[in-house]
């Protein structure tokens, strides 16, 4: 689940067998350019996977979820932990969005999009985006409007949308949908 880089997952690899080291020496070992390095180890940093301290890197154990500590590409909002989706850019830059609402919005405007994982509502799993199902437009309205949240299969989706109202759609129904309903709504101010 993990969206480095084979250099940075050099990195990693090296530290997990070390515990820690300083720059230099993982300079030493791996022959990354300085300033490679130091961006590499800024983007590992910020994902959680190593800790700076007394000039030394240490190895981080992946946390179950590695969400970027970003804000959402599409609104800025922050992005929450419930409903995030981690999206992978064909560049091989990684991207957080809110909600599956800027999620799906970003993934139908953006074409620079390789893959992108959605964290389920009840469970809080990551999913492949397209092979979650999703319930827009129901009662719960968490993050942004039209509310669209997601879900691991269609019978969570089904019992959610018995309980909370909504309409229980595929990736592609609840994009074309979301584009739908976002045009009106741009169009009517
Ligand atoms: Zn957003
Ligand atoms: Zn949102």
């Amino acid at each position: 689940m993990d969206y480095f880089n084979e250099r940075q997952g050099l990195i990693l690899e090296y530290l997990r067998e070390k515990g820690s080291a300083s720059v230099h020496e993982v300079q030493q070992k791996l022959g990354i350019p300085t300033a490679t390095l130091y961006r590499d180890i800024a983007s590992l940093v910020r994902a959680d996977r190593l800790r700076r301290s007394h000039g030394r890197l240490h190895y981080q154990q992946p946390t179950e979820v590695n969400l970027p500590l970003a804000n959402c590409v599409m609104c800025g909002a922050g992005v929450n932990p419930r409903t995030a989706l981690s999206i992978q850019l064909n560049d091989g830059r990684q991207a957080a969005a809110c909600c599956p609402h800027c999620g799906l919005m970003y993934i139908s405007r953006q074409p620079g999009v390789r893959s992108a994982l959605v964290t389920d509502f009840l469970y809080g799993k990551m999913h492949n985006v397209r092979q979650a199902v999703y319930v827009l437009e129901s009662q719960v309205q968490i993050c942004c409007r039209p509310s669209l949240l997601c879900f691991a299969n269609s019978d969570d989706a089904s019992r959610f949308q018995a309980g909370f109202g909504g309409q229980v759609l595929s990736f592609e129904q609840a994009m074309q949908r979301l584009n739908h309903m976002m045009s009106l709504d741009s169009g009517s101010r």
